[in-house]
């Protein structure tokens, strides 16, 4: 059978798959095939089969142009407690593994082992993982056990750890809807803002083909987190039973903060998200509950709705091309921004049209670049892109160059070390909180700074500890230091990680020097308010801002001058007079900058015809339109691309270049 004759998706579609499976695999001694969310699931009896034939799983993939798993009959497995003993004998004498850090998904058919040394423990050529296959039919994942530990995901994650059947049941409803027969087929495609379009926030976008709807990113504004904070979720061409998928690009609040919502609202169709991203946004969303319901705000959702989309959450690594629904496929890249971040890119209809939604995202070009990076830089090479929606939260102005932000902040320390203040610095619990943490422990290393105790207040620790979990997603001094060399650049001698009141006071009352790291960046709530209401009398102290802050926030204000604000206290509001010195350090953002943005213009492969701008005050993106505009020709485009600043609500038909493309979209 040649390849052109399968098509990609519909009752055709699975019946040929099906057949072409039994066909390469009938040795496994297949028991059934299943379509679990985007990929093929083939459940077999004769596991060895498995890792014997790696090379014609890969060559089935290839033929159906899907994803193809090949798991274990459940009914072949061994129990766990006997899985667990029979792993435990295996393990070397040098390698450390804990049977309480043995832990089994019974949907995938996988046993996980954390240990201190994967690569021994694995032995040469992944022996370990053929004799666990073949002696217990659960196939092997060992994975480095992190240096530090997420207590609080560990123990949602077991809260959650949403029944097997059920996960499963939602995988093979999702799989139903993905290879579904074409209704109408691939009619247009539109773009169609629901929220973070001339502006910063409630990232929400709505792509429409006519045959199926994708939602990317759900988010809300980090300055009004209620009702009015969230996208247009009312408007008349979105209706949560009509869309066919959810894509998550990173777990930012403005990302992701209403995705329970859609559940609310009766959504049931997959998350896709990377890995990172799934466990981050578990804990942001958590945290997002705990706190209106702290700060007495009433929370539009519970975990309830967390957990249902847990449930329907399909992880999806870097550059791995997926079907999201018949005419549209999703690929992940990465976007440098916060560990899992990802720029999106859509396929609509067998070659018809591409997208890429850059997200919030960072590039620079390592070559020139001389500031200390955690993640590395966004991707500018991609088979096609007709389409481009660009952030632009930093269109209008370029910060100072970054090495200049760090040398700023390593002053202030010295300051505080010789007047005995404390530096307090709002961040946001996932980026900014790494990235300093990062760049003071490695000062601290090379002495270029006096020891000074730096507590760490709010989300931080907690994905601080995802992102020891994912090294290899960090910049390659970061992943060397932190594979090679055992050492944890997160971890520094004088850390503190406050996780309890008494913490919190002992931070708060010290005498001086300290720095205090603590969230929210923007001042919207979280343990950085009670610091600053300690703090802010004292001239000694200084509140210095390293993130970007949304209009109308209270860092935004303190950032413009207002010296006399409103706090709670008791459940009173009084007057705080600010007397504490105010800094802004500009150039340590996770966003590209000015230069950077048209940088990754002149850069990108290949160049789109299109270029949406969002994620922006109108000013930025309309000071970054101009400057596209008034240079296409260095940006290295053929032509000048046609560049659009939606409003929210605002829809946009878009069209290919090619003619032929273009009368197949003119329904
Ligand atoms: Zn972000
Ligand atoms: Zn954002």
């Amino acid at each position: 059978m040649s390849n052109q004759e399968i098509p990609e998706y519909g009752e055709e579609f699975r019946k040929r798959a099906i057949a072409e499976i039994y066909k390469v695999l009938g040795g496994a001694e297949i028991s059934t095939v299943e379509f679990e969310g985007p990929e093929i699931a083939v459940y077999v009896k004769n596991p060895k089969f498995i890792l014997e034939n790696e090379e014609k799983i890969r060559e089935l993939a290839k033929i159906l142009r899907k994803r193809v798993v090949v798991r274990t009959d459940p009914r072949v497995r061994k129990p766990r407690e006997e899985t667990i003993e029979y792993i435990m004998k295996l393990v070397p004498e040098d390698v450390i593994v804990n049977p309480e850090d043995i832990q089994f998904d019974e949907v995938l058919g996988e046993v996980r082992v954390l240990a201190d040394k994967p690569g021994k423990l694995l032995g040469k050529g992944a022996a370990l993982r053929y004799q666990v296959l073949a002696g217990t039919g659960w196939r092997l994942e060992v994975y480095r056990k992190p240096p530090m530990a997420s207590k609080i995901l560990e123990s949602i994650m077991r809260h959650l750890t949403v029944a097997s059947a059920e996960r499963k049941k939602a995988l093979m409803e999702i799989g139903d809807r993905i290879y579904r027969d074409l209704v109408i087929g691939t009619k247009y495609v539109r773009i169609i803002g629901l929220g973070g379009f001339s502006e910063v926030g409630r990232a929400a976008i709505l792509i429409d083909t006519g045959e199926s709807r994708v939602l990317l990113d759900a988010g809300m504004s980090p300055s009004t987190m209620g009702q009015e904070g969230l996208p247009s979720f009312f408007a008349p061409e979105f209706r949560v039973e009509d869309l066919d998928a959810v894509i998550i690009s990173h777990s930012h609040i403005d990302h992701v903060a209403a995705l329970p919502l859609l559940f609310k609202y009766g959504y049931r169709g997959p998350v896709f998200v990377t890995p990172p991203t799934r466990d981050i946004m578990l804990l942001m969303l958590t945290d997002f509950i705990e706190l209106s319901r702290r700060e007495g705000r009433g929370s539009l959702y519970t975990m309830k709705e967390v957990a249902l989309a847990m449930t329907r959450v399909v992880p999806v690594n870097y550059n791995v091309v997926v079907d999201v629904a018949p005419d549209v496929k999703l690929t992940f890249v990465n976007a440098g921004h916060t560990l899992g971040s990802s720029m999106v890119h859509i396929h609509v209809g067998q070659g018809l049209f591409n997208i890429l939604y850059t997200s919030d995202m960072k590039y620079y070009r390592i070559k020139t670049d001389r500031g200390t990076r955690l993640l590395p830089p966004a991707n500018d090479e991609f088979h096609r892109v007709e389409a481009l929606i660009l952030e632009g939260t930093y269109g209008a102005k370029e910060p100072q160059p970054r090495e200049k932000a760090e040398s700023d902040l390593l002053s202030l320390i010295e300051k505080i070390a010789s007047t005995k203040g404390k530096l307090l610095i709002p961040v946001m619990a996932v980026g900014r909180g790494q990235d300093i943490l990062y760049l003071v422990n490695t000062a601290l290393a090379r002495k270029a700074i006096p020891e000074v105790p730096i507590y760490v207040d709010g989300m931080i620790y907690e994905v601080t500890a995802l992102y020891s979990e994912y090294p290899e997603l960090l910049a390659k001094p970061v992943r060397d230091l932190m594979l090679y060399q055992g050492d944890n650049p997160f971890l520094g001698p004088t850390t503190i990680y406050v996780n309890d009141e008494s913490k919190r006071q002992e931070a708060i009352e010290s005498q001086g020097p300290a720095i205090i790291l603590a969230t929210s960046g923007m001042m919207t709530g979280g343990p950085v308010i009670e610091y600053f209401k300690n703090m802010a009398e004292d001239p000694e102290n200084i509140l210095a801002f390293v993130t970007y802050q949304a209009p109308g926030t209270l860092a935004r204000r303190l950032a413009e001058g207002e010296r006399e604000v409103e706090v709670y206290e008791d459940g009173r509001q009084k007057k705080l007079k600010v007397n504490m010195e105010i800094v802004s350090i500009e150039g340590f953002t996770g966003h590209s900058t000015r230069s950077e943005l048209l940088q990754f213009l002149r850069y990108l492969k290949p160049k789109p015809r299109n270029v949406i701008l969002n994620h922006g005050e109108p000013s930025a993106l309309l000071s970054l339109a101009q400057s596209i505009k008034e240079s296409w020709q260095k940006l290295l485009f053929e032509t000048p691309p046609e560049i659009i600043i939606p409003e929210n609500l605002e829809s946009l038909r878009l069209y290919p270049r090619n003619t032929k493309m273009r009368l197949a979209l003119s329904y």
